[in-house]
C-alpha cells in the first residue's frame, strides 16, 4: 500500500468540502459554555448513544456482525473498480442512467442539466450528506431552480439558512422554542413550541409541495452492485416520496457507498438503524431498481445515478482507505465526549465529530484544519461505537504524524515533543524530567493546592479546566519506602 502523507492545503487548488467556520479553538470555547447546547446534547445525543447500546445488545453477537460489516466494506473498497463497473452495468440493465462526477462541481452541473432538460422548476430533496458536501442547494438556486429540503430537520435548517451539525440529527443544536420562532417567521403564524404542532405545520406544507415537484434528489445509503439497486433509509417517509412521486429521480452517491450483493444488505440495515438511532430497523428502507416499468403504477419516468469521487480516489489510494468504510450512522458522534461538549458547528465542516475530524482534513488538506486531528481525547469510544470498526483514534494519531512531517505544527509544540522524546529515551533523563515537572508545577499551585493557570505555551490546558498539583513525593519515593518497610516482615 502506498504511504500517503496528507498534503497541506496550500499545495492544492480548491477545497473538496465546504468550510463554514475555521476557528476551532474559539468556537469550542464558546460552545462549551453554551448551556442550551449542552442541554440539547444531553437530551438527544446521549440518549441515542444509550439506545444504540441497548438495541445492539439484542443481537446474538453484535461484535461479530460489526466485524463482518467491516470486512465486507473493506473487500468492496479493495475491489472498487470491479464493483463500480458491475453497478453501472446493472443500473443500465434496469433502465437507469449512470453518470460519474469527478468532483462536487461536476455533480451539481449534472443535476442542473438534468433539471433544465426535463423542464424541472422545483426539486424536492431527501436527506443527503453528499448533497451538503456538493452544496447542491446553492447550485440549483443559482441556476434558477428551487430546491426544497423535505426531511424535517433539513427543512428547518433550510428556512433558517443554517447548516446541519450532526450526520443523522441535523438540527440537534436547536430546541423546540428555536424552531417555533423560525416557523413563526417563515409561516407568518403565531409562536408555538409544541413539537407536534410544529411537525404538522411542516408536514402539511411539504405534502402540498411534493405534488408540484418535477424532480426528486435522494442520497444513497447503500448501492447494491449485484442488482443495480440503491437503498434509501429514512424515518419520515419523505425519502420514499422523493424517489417515487416526481417524474425524475436523481440519486447522488459518494463512490464508496457500494456493497457487493443483496444478501449483504440485511447486515448493514441491522447495524445502521441501531447505530444511528437505537431502532431495530429504520421506518422506511426503499430499494430502488431503475425507473417505472410498463404496467407499474408509480415511480419516476427517468432514474439517474450520479457517482461522485470528489477526492475519494486519493483517499482510497493511501493508508487512510479504511475511513471510506463509513456508513454515516453518526454513532461515533454520539459516543464522543468532545463532540458532546463542543457540538457539530465547531468542526466547521459538513462532516462533524470524530469521523469529520478525519474526513475533513483528508478531503481538504491539513493546513486548513490543523486542530481537527487533535479534537479527540483518543479515549476510543468512537472505535467502540463504529458499526464497521473504523479505528478512528489510530487514524487521528496518523494524521498528527502527518502534521509533524508536513511541518504544520507550531515550533513550540515541536520543541516540547523533542524534549519529551529525550526525556523518555533514558531512565535518568526520565527521572530528571519528572523531578523538574513536579517542582515546577508545585510552584504554580494556589492555596488550595490546585493548578489553575499554566504559563504559555501550555496555558491552553488550564483555559477550561484545573487540576490538583502533584504530591510532594513522587510514586517512586513512596514505593521505595514502602518496600524498605516491608522487608522485615517479608523476612519474618
Ligand atoms: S465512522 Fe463509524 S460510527 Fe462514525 S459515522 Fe462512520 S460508520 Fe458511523
Amino acid at each position: 500500500m502506498t504511504e500517503a502523507v496528507v498534503e497541506p492545503q496550500s499545495s492544492r487548488t480548491r477545497l473538496s468540502l465546504p468550510v463554514f467556520r475555521s476557528d476551532f479553538m474559539a468556537d469550542a470555547h464558546e460552545a462549551s459554555a453554551d448551556q442550551r447546547l449542552q442541554t440539547a446534547m444531553d437530551n438527544s445525543v446521549t440518549k441515542r448513544d444509550m439506545g444504540r447500546k441497548t438495541t445492539l445488545a439484542e443481537l446474538p453477537d453484535p461484535n461479530a456482525l460489526r466485524e463482518l460489516a467491516g470486512q465486507i466494506k473493506r473487500h468492496t473498497l479493495d475491489h472498487l473498480d470491479y464493483y463500480l463497473e458491475l453497478l453501472e452495468a446493472n443500473v443500465k440493465k434496469q433502465g437507469g442512467q449512470v453518470h460519474f462526477a469527478v468532483d462536487s462541481r461536476q455533480a451539481n452541473q449534472l443535476i442542473v442539466e438534468i433539471a433544465k432538460r426535463t423542464g424541472s422548476k422545483l426539486v424536492v430533496k431527501s436527506k443527503s450528506m453528499v448533497s451538503e458536501e456538493t452544496e447542491l442547494n446553492e447550485a440549483l438556486t443559482e441556476a434558477g431552480i428551487e430546491p426544497l429540503e423535505t426531511d424535517l430537520g433539513e427543512f428547518i435548517l433550510q428556512v433558517d439558512h443554517d447548516h446541519p451539525t450532526h450526520l443523522v440529527m441535523p438540527v440537534v443544536h436547536k430546541n423546540a422554542a428555536d424552531i417555533g420562532h423560525i416557523f413563526e417567521r417563515y409561516f407568518k403564524t403565531d409562536f408555538t413550541d409544541d413539537a407536534q404542532v410544529l411537525a404538522e405545520m411542516a408536514r402539511v406544507h411539504l405534502r402540498h409541495r411534493f405534488n408540484e415537484a418535477d424532480l426528486g434528489v435522494s442520497g444513497v445509503n447503500f448501492a447494491v452492485a449485484e442488482t443495480g439497486s440503491i437503498v434509501v433509509c429514512c424515518n419520515e417517509g419523505n425519502g420514499r416520496m422523493c424517489v417515487s412521486r416526481p417524474r425524475i429521480h436523481v440519486a447522488l452517491m459518494g463512490m464508496e457507498k457500494l456493497i457487493p450483493a443483496l444478501d449483504d444488505l440485511p447486515i448493514f440495515l441491522k447495524l445502521l438503524a441501531r447505530s444511528a438511532s437505537g431502532q431495530s430497523l429504520t421506518q422506511y428502507s426503499s430499494i430502488v431498481s431503475g425507473p417505472r416499468r410498463p404496467g407499474e403504477v408509480d415511480g419516476p419516468e427517468e432514474f439517474h445515478l450520479i457517482i461522485m469521487d470528489n477526492g475519494r480516489s486519493r483517499i482510497l489510494a493511501g493508508e487512510y482507505r479504511d475511513t471510506l468504510r463509513c456508513i454515516r450512522c453518526g454513532a461515533c458522534l454520539n459516543s464522543c465526549p468532545i463532540y458532546r461538549k463542543v457540538g457539530g458547528r465547531t468542526y466547521g465542516s459538513v462532516y462533524p465529530g470524530p469521523i469529520g475530524a478525519l474526513l475533513t482534513p483528508l478531503f481538504n488538506g491539513l493546513e486548513q484544519h490543523k486542530h481537527l486531528p487533535h479534537a479527540s481525547s483518543l479515549c476510543g469510544a468512537c472505535f467502540e461505537a463504529c458499526p464497521v470498526k473504523i479505528d478512528i483514534p489510530k487514524f487521528l494519531i496518523m494524521l498528527r504524524g502527518d502534521q509533524v512531517k508536513a511541518h504544520i505544527t507550531p515550533w513550540t509544540e515541536r520543541t516540547i515533543f523533542k524534549l519529551w522524546t529525550v526525556g523518555l529515551r533514558f531512565g535518568w533523563t526520565y527521572r530528571l524530567s519528572q523531578i523538574a515537572q513536579r517542582i515546577g508545577m508545585r510552584l504554580l499551585k494556589d492555596k488550595q493546592g490546585w493548578i489553575k493557570n499554566l504559563p504559555p505555551p501550555v496555558n491552553g490546558w488550564t483555559k477550561q479546566r484545573d487540576f490538583p498539583a502533584p504530591a510532594k513525593e513522587d510514586f517512586r519515593t513512596v514505593y521505595k519506602r514502602y518496600r524498605q518497610n516491608q522487608k522485615p516482615s517479608v523476612r519474618r
